[in-house]
């Protein structure tokens, strides 16, 4: 009923409610971000031990097993966490409820995953996109909502440089090198905004890092534009040990 929502917001203006834990709903300590400190670590990567790559977390090694051996289109990838708990939790309300609270609390997650001494580098930002179909059923693009925010962020432009043509089949149940093929040539630069990209160093935007094969269809088409690097930055990468290698069924 209209006068109970204007009751509300009379009450809330009156006696404000304290900020809570986007994770935990504990009330956080004025000025503070989103997150508790707590929610905070248990969500991110420990410190030292990333793939210098694609930021996969690992024990001692320096690049995951899906890096070494295999060239990247992208330079590197960073991310907030490990695709599990309440960071996927947090990905799945984005993703499926068009919740832009997630999008602007998961940007500036990422904002603060990436190393500052990118962004005097980074000249835009480029989200994944979705075929016209997909965009279509769902109504949004969550990787663009993240940029979107992310730009705010960050202050650099968003730029929408990319298009997926045809719809491609989908990837759970693929192993690395099926997922890189299924990708293959998947995205595109749109026609006339290739004097955006040129000798420029761009970020590409998603929500999960799985295998990185769409990243690196993406990061690809830009790269044979004429861009001169892309890094990429999600919220999430999963663990490699849950996706098959090659060879594996
Ligand atoms: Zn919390
Ligand atoms: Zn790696």
């Amino acid at each position: 009923m209209w006068w109970k929502r204007w009751w509300n917001g009379f009450l809330d203006l009156l006696f404000p409610t304290p900020p809570r834990c986007f994770f935990c709903q504990r009330p956080l300590s004025s000025g503070a971000g989103q997150t508790c400190l707590e929610c905070l670590q248990r969500i991110s990567h420990s410190e030292g031990s990333l793939c210098r790559r694609c930021g996969r977390p690992l024990l001692g090694e320096e690049y995951c097993s899906q890096c070494v051996g295999y060239s990247w289109a992208f330079s590197q990838a960073r991310s907030v966490g490990p695709y599990s708990g309440d960071l996927r939790l947090a990905v799945h309300r984005l993703k499926f409820h068009n919740d832009r609270s997630s999008a602007l609390l998961l940007a500036r997650l990422m904002f603060q995953s990436i190393e500052s001494s990118w962004w005097p580098d980074v000249d835009g930002l480029v989200p994944v996109p979705l075929h016209a179909e997909r965009l279509r059923q769902r109504g949004y693009n969550q990787a663009e909502l993240l940029a979107y925010e992310l730009s705010l962020l960050c202050h650099r432009p968003l730029l929408r440089l990319l298009e997926k043509p045809f719809p491609t089949p989908a990837q759970s149940g693929l192993n690395q090198q099926q997922r890189r093929r299924n990708m293959r040539g998947a995205f595109r630069v749109i026609p006339g905004s290739e004097e955006q990209l040129v000798g420029k160093c761009l970020l590409l935007v998603d929500d999960v890092l799985t295998t990185g094969s769409t990243l690196d269809a993406c990061a690809r088409a830009l790269r044979q534009a004429g861009c001169a690097d892309v890094r990429a930055v999600t919220v999430a990468i999963t663990n490699r040990e849950l996706i098959p290698r090659e060879g594996a069924e």
